[in-house]
């Protein structure tokens, strides 16, 4: 079990960074990978204040805004050549999740800054990366720390903290799944950690009413219930506990459909519909979304209807051996199709 051992999320918390590094020993050098927009949201500042203190430090920005292989063998190359004692990942998801691959391939320790809240990579083992023949991620390793500053990610469009309260709540239905595969299948499964991830859904739920543009209160339980999940798959080693069949249908529609939502966008709409099909309360879950300002609907976030039906059947097919409710009850065309109507994901 490998965790983060420095968690340090607050209004201004950037400006500890420095001090993280103190604190687990990197006194001599760092390399910052960031992107050529958050260079100057936080990248900066961090090489400021590392530098500061008497760090060699490089930086390496990164243009591509997709996470493809090529961009980690690239990010390796950097760490080969400048030899840090530690990497950072200063950024949105694409940017964090390089940074973690790379410095993971490299046996090199890796600090996460998020500079959006968008969905739950922050303070987990796992990348999404393109080229891997896989559209799902892939593990990587735990951040030794994770730096989450409210002001700079509130300052980011406010569509990025409702995806990620999207990412969040699906943890409703992912924890099930996982509960389903360890009964059907009896694969491993550890309580505490499903625990761990569904409560961090509860809380985003029990606290919807806070989280709205310009509310530093709703970002810091969203970046809590994040880091949870984060710490659920450290716990857990596997991404089971947060990541179902909403995440299946994420993927799929990843696939097939030409115009995309975020990631925790789509997992919002997987999730009221795996609810349903759970046969649990998935208008909580929508209400949920609604209240936070996420899209609840396939036209919300601009997907055609047929789409959604075909990733609902396609599903299954992604990652055949994670056993989720789509095994127990298979979708055909038809079912699909009712099951979205039903929740009004399409018209
Ligand atoms: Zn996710």
């Amino acid at each position: 079990m490998r965790l983060p051992r420095e968690v340090v999320v607050g209004d201004g918390s950037l400006r500890l960074a420095a001090d993280v590094c103190r604190s687990l020993g990197f006194l001599k050098s760092a390399l910052v990978i960031t992107g050529p927009k958050t260079i100057h949201v936080a990248g900066r500042r961090i090489i400021d204040l590392l530098q500061s203190e008497g760090l060699e430090v490089h930086c390496h920005i990164i243009s591509s805004s997709s996470a493809t292989l090529n961009d980690v063998k690239e990010a390796e190359e950097k760490i080969k050549a400048y030899q840090p004692q530690v990497v950072f990942g200063v950024g949105g998801g694409t940017k964090i999740d390089i940074a973690k691959l790379s410095s993971a391939y490299q046996n090199v320790p890796f600090i996460s800054v998020p500079t959006t809240a968008s969905h739950d990579s922050m303070a987990s083992p796992f990348a999404s990366i393109k080229g891997t023949g896989r559209p799902y991620s892939i593990k990587a390793q735990s951040p030794i720390a994770v730096i989450a500053d409210t002001s700079i990610i509130m300052n980011a469009p406010y569509r990025f903290t409702a995806s990620g309260c999207g990412d969040v709540i699906s943890k409703i239905t992912s924890t099930r799944d996982w509960k389903l595969a360890h009964e059907k299948r009896d694969e491993y499964y550890a309580q505490y950690t499903s625990s761990l991830a569904s409560m961090s859904a509860k809380h985003v739920i029990d606290n919807a009413n806070l989280i709205k543009p310009g509310s530093e209160e709703g970002v810091r339980v969203l970046l809590e219930a994040l880091v949870s999940c984060g710490v659920a798959m450290c716990i857990a080693g596997t991404s089971k506990p947060c990541s179902g069949s909403e995440h299946l249908f994420s993927h799929a529609l990843d696939l097939i459909a030409p115009n995309h939502g975020l990631h925790g966008e789509q997992c919002g709409l997987g999730t009221i519909m795996m609810a349903a099909l759970h046969e649990i309360d998935w208008e909580v879950v929508r209400d949920t979304l609604r209240m936070v300002g996420a899209p609840v609907s396939a036209e919300e976030i601009g997907i055609e209807d047929k789409y959604i039906v075909e990733a609902l059947v396609k599903a299954r097919e992604i990652r055949p051996e994670r056993y989720t409710i789509l095994n127990e009850k298979p979708l055909t065309r038809k079912s699909a199709r009712q099951l979205a109507k039903k929740t009004g994901v399409i018209n």
